[in-house]
């Protein structure tokens, strides 16, 4: 039962999805994500198969799955990012279509272009929309194209230390250098003067080069103390999108990773919630897209927003936007993978309520946040009126080296974002977890904190949270 309670429009667009084309869905993922997307297929009465490897043998994808195909050892790289091993499971499963949740094969458009050619339909958007918004530089020139406020910077890639030099004079310091093929917040570093960029361009590019296998780089505007703002959307193969609203994603680690996510941004004004959900819709048509992708943008003080990057799948913090707009995202995706049209228009969009997604990781925050691992002996989850926990945990679940630390997504909702705050701090609270240690401690700690509660919040929230706390201690 969504919460609060649907239009009629809503209610019409949910008991349309019915996926007429799909028998058949192989998820090439794992953990949360991979049982989020077996859920939806037997809702729709489609038959799901899941791979794993060896080490996943026992986890819950495995089991609620309709059938799962081992693709190799613990590694990523031998199984869930092994390319042949994947095809191979695709082909054997006679699976007519792949999910590929998030990460992994998610935004590789080799990957896609290989099912393709089997006959086999990706469920995202097509090939070239993937390529087109493959690196930040390309995806950056898209969104100019498409009449998009983009952060100031170099158009396109620097070639050389000089060019950095000279585009950052231009745009003025603080800068960022980007890895171009960077994700997962690697590959940003900030720079404040020349001389910290005359030293840090080489490290840089090399690094870049090491962990992306693409040493290419943009020069950005430092936006100081920006919220992260984005816009879901949604299209289907008829020429039909839509926007679903909003995400506030500022509450990020140091390494710009998302601890905790929120939709609406309640701050944000109708007007600018209009015009950034046309903006993405334009960033996305232009690339031809399809299917559910996001569109990220900065935004500062005064409401100005900026294109940061799109991301071309389903992403982590989805939940919010379904949690406000009573809609499924993936029944949605598979819906329009199979070719059908989009059952919902532009106006029957409402957002209603307040939700509010935290990651829960196996990581411990007294060691510097660094991954644990073990067996889990305890794991009493909240529950009650809104509030739903994505995990593929179970009393008894190993956690080993090998994978995310993501073990969980606590996602609460409420008529407003007061309660919904007080409902994640009561969700926490009763959340325990023994056998190895997890950032539970930490985000109680955080939404306690005077400016998460009142939404005075920027990308700096956290690490001024670290250093007020390291103050104390
Ligand atoms: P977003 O939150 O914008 O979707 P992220 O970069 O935070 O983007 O999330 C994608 C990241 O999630 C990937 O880079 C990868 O490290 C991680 N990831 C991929 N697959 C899984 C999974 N099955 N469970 C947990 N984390 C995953
Ligand atoms: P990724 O591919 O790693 O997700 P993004 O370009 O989406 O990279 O940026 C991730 C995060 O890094 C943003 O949410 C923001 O916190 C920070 N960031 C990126 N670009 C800028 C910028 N120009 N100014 C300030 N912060 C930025
Ligand atoms: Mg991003």
């Amino acid at each position: 039962m969504p919460y609060p309670p649907l239009s009629p429009a809503h209610i019409r667009a949910t008991r349309s999805t019915k996926p007429t084309m799909l028998k058949r869905v192989l998820i090439a993922n794992r953990g949360e994500i991979a049982c989020r997307v077996i859920r939806a297929c037997r809702e729709l009465g489609i038959e799901s198969v899941a791979i794993y490897s060896r080490a996943d043998k026992d986890s819950l994808h495995v089991q609620i799955a309709d059938r799962a195909i081992c693709v190799g050892e613990a590694t990523n790289t031998d199984s869930y990012l092994n390319l042949a091993h994947v095809l191979m499971a695709v082909e054997i499963s006679g699976a007519d279509a792949v999910h590929p949740g998030y990460g992994y094969f998610s935004e590789r458009a080799n990957f896609a272009e290989a099912l393709s050619t089997m006959g086999v339909k990706f469920i995202g958007p097509p090939v070239k929309a993937i390529e087109g918004m493959g690196d930040k530089a390309s995806a950056k020139a898209a969104a100019i194209q498409a009449k998009c406020p983009v952060v100031p910077g170099s158009q396109g890639v620097v070639s050389s230390e000089n060019e950095a030099l000279e585009e950052a004079f231009k745009i003025g310091f603080p800068v960022l250098l980007k890895a171009v093929a960077g994700g997962g917040g690697r590959g940003i570093r900030r720079v404040d003067d020349a001389k910290e960029l005359t030293r840090l361009y080489k490290l840089c590019e090399s690094e870049a080069q090491a962990s992306f296998g693409n040493g290419e780089m943009l020069v950005e505007k430092c936006v100081v103390e920006p919220r992260h703002v984005e816009i879901q959307v949604l299209g289907d193969e008829h020429g039909n999108m839509v926007y679903l609203g909003e995400r506030e994603c500022s509450v990020q680690n140091l390494r710009h990773q998302k601890i905790i996510e929120e939709a609406p941004f309640a701050l944000l004004s109708d007007k600018t919630r209009k015009r950034m959900g046309e903006a993405a819709v334009r960033v996305a048509k232009q690339v031809g897209y399809t299917n559910a992708g996001t569109v990220e943008f900065l935004v500062d003080k005064d409401e100005n927003f900026y294109f940061l990057e799109m991301n071309t799948r389903l992403q982590v913090e989805h939940p919010v936007t379904e949690e406000v707009t009573g809609l499924d995202l993936v029944h949605l995706q598979l819906l329009v993978a199979s070719g059908e049209k989009l059952p919902i228009k532009q106006s029957d969009i409402e957002l209603k309520g307040h939700s509010i997604e935290a990651r829960i990781t196996a990581q411990d925050p007294d060691k510097d946040f660094a991954p644990s691992t073990g067996k889990i002996t305890r794991w009493v989850t909240p529950g009650g009126r809104g509030v739903r926990l994505d995990t593929y945990i179970t009393a008894g679940t190993t956690i080993t080296p090998f994978y995310d630390p993501m073990i969980a997504k606590l996602i609460v909702t409420a008529p407003d974002r007061e309660q919904a705050v007080a409902r994640l701090r009561s969700a926490l609270h009763e959340f325990e977890v023994e056998g190895i240690a997890t950032n539970i401690p930490f985000l109680r700690r955080l939404v306690k904190h005077p400016d998460y509660r009142s939404g005075e919040l920027s990308t700096a929230f956290v690490g001024r949270f670290l250093s007020e706390a390291s103050a104390v201690v």
